[in-house]
């Protein structure tokens, strides 16, 4: 006979027949044992559900037996039988099991019980072998391939952004240095200052903290494009909704106006959103009950109204709200918690730069509905939006999602030259780091539009974890850059 191939659990459980002798490969969550049978659940990750392994202890060896401890990894051949407990249908009767790697039952730090995400986060690089980091990477995955496959279908196409960037112009951030100088003893210019004319790239170079500029040059030749790619921010945020590393999916697209863009960004949120409610259904399932408990710990009044499969249904069948920044500095400064000062930043009027708070209120406590924001005033925002007629406000939006506040920030760009132009003299722009920014400019411009989805954001909204350190494989955050 052929060496038996492994099956994969989510195969075994979806497809083979009871009787097939089958070989799985996974690590042990828990075993029960008494003299005439043990029970292990086995995980391989490839689905949430364990497969319950039936083993007689007779037949198997001692030494086998005892190795057999939760985080050791097994290989097991058996046949697949109805199941007598109730909550499986079938389960493996095992006839033989070897132990690929033993897990120390004394120091293995992943017990058979709940574990705090604060301390999954200490050890995130086992956390991916438990039930909740499972489901989330497996999600993770599947919205990736979700992004890909919504623009694929539209026509557009996947650019590759530079990471290292050599302009530091797109003002979304604090960035982190590219540098091969030593820093004990950099080569310096006669002012004394550093001289980058010797480092690496023979200037400054920094981690990207956006693929737009690049995107727009893009999608001025190829009409649609989108970018899904690291960028990096050396802000000291240490929020629930920031990391130092995440992943962004920027579209660009030649000849839409903010109107396009704003029922692009809306179509993609409930293409994803939907997208997991139809792939993911085991993990969101797990999800949604891991929440309900721990909102049990919570006072009633903070407890959210909804399920989570009742929020991601929610978006999918609500309209997202539009208005304009006017019309929401309208509502906030009329709202109980900017009377009775429970905001912290108090709306003290227009120009106001809105804050996580008042993003929040707007969505959750006025509409109840995810809202669009648009045409903000031209100092709070970028340079390359573009200005409207009233020569104070740019055609930015953003949307504002329930318990994340801000999930995608867009525009529509400036494409007139000589506006653009007077806008970076005024901003400080030095035209030696944007002259082929300008070029597009110059060279057949047209109108377009474009925004950025915080990929770790459209998670934490999917999974209901509501801190984004744990939506993400390996975190990266002031202070910390472990594993
Ligand atoms: P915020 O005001 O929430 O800090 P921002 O206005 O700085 O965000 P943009 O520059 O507009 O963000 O970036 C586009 C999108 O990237 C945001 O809408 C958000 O989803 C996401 N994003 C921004 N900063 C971070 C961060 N530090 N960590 C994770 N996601 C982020
Ligand atoms: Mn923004």
């Amino acid at each position: 006979m052929a060496a038996l191939k492994r099956t994969k659990i989510v195969q075994l459980l979806s497809a083979e027949e009871i009787g097939n002798l089958v070989k799985v490969k996974g690590w042990v969550r828990t075993k029960r044992e008494n003299k005439n049978v043990a029970f292990i659940a086995l995980n391989d990750g490839s689905v949430i559900h364990n497969l319950q392994i039936v083993a007689d202890p007779t037949e198997i060896e001692e030494e086998v037996l005892k190795k057999i401890t939760t985080g050791a990894c097994i290989g097991v051949v058996g046949k697949v039988v109805a199941s007598q407990g109730k909550g499986q249908k079938v389960e493996l009767a095992a006839e033989k099991i070897e132990v690929i790697g033993t897990a120390n039952p004394e120091e293995y730090p992943l017990q058979p019980k709940k574990h705090s995400l604060e301390f999954l986060r200490e050890i995130a690089h086992l956390r991916p072998r438990t039930n909740t980091f499972g489901a989330v990477f497996r999600i993770r995955h599947a919205m990736i391939f979700a992004v890909h496959s919504f623009f694929n279908d539209k026509g557009f196409f996947n650019v590759h952004t530079p990471i290292i960037t050599g302009s530091d112009a797109e003002g979304a951030g604090e960035m982190f240095r590219v540098t091969t100088l030593d820093p004990l003893n950099p080569p310096l210019n006669e002012d004394g200052n550093i001289n980058y004319k010797e480092d690496f790239f023979g200037k400054e170079t920094n981690l990207t903290v956006s693929g737009q500029l690049e995107g727009e040059l893009a999608a001025l030749a190829l009409s649609e494009i989108y970018t899904f790619g690291p960028t990096f921010r050396a802000e000291n945020s240490n929020t629930t909704r920031h990391l130092a590393e995440f992943w962004m999916i920027e579209p660009e697209m030649a000849f839409y106006d903010l109107d396009d863009s704003m029922d692009l960004g809306e179509e993609f949120l409930k293409y994803l959103t939907q997208y997991a409610l139809d792939n993911c259904a085991d993990d969101l399932a797990f999800l949604e009950k891991r929440l309900l408990e721990e909102e049990k710990g919570k006072p009633q009044k903070e407890r959210s109204e909804m399920t989570l499969t009742e929020r991601l249904r929610f978006i999918v069948e609500n309209d997202f709200v539009r208005l304009t920044y006017t019309e929401a500095i309208d509502i906030l400064k009329n709202s109980k918690p900017n009377k009775k000062k429970k905001f912290q930043f108090l709306i003290e009027g227009w120009g106001a730069d809105l804050q996580s708070e008042h993003e929040r209120y707007l969505v959750e406590k006025h509409f109840k509905k995810p809202v669009i924001l648009t045409n903000y005033p031209a100092t709070i925002k970028a340079f390359y939006m573009r200005l409207n007629d009233d020569n104070k406000t740019v055609r930015a939006m953003d949307i504002l999602f329930p318990g994340i506040g801000e999930i995608i920030g867009g525009s529509q760009r400036e494409e007139r030259y000589d506006v653009l132009k007077q806008k970076i003299e005024a901003m400080d722009i030095p035209a030696k780091d944007v002259w082929w920014y300008m070029d597009t400019r110059r060279f057949g411009s047209a109108p377009h539009s474009g925004f950025g989805l915080g990929f770790e954001r459209m998670m934490q909204f999917i999974t209901g974890l509501n801190n984004i350190r744990d939506v993400i494989p390996f975190p990266r955050f002031p202070g910390s850059a472990d594993f």
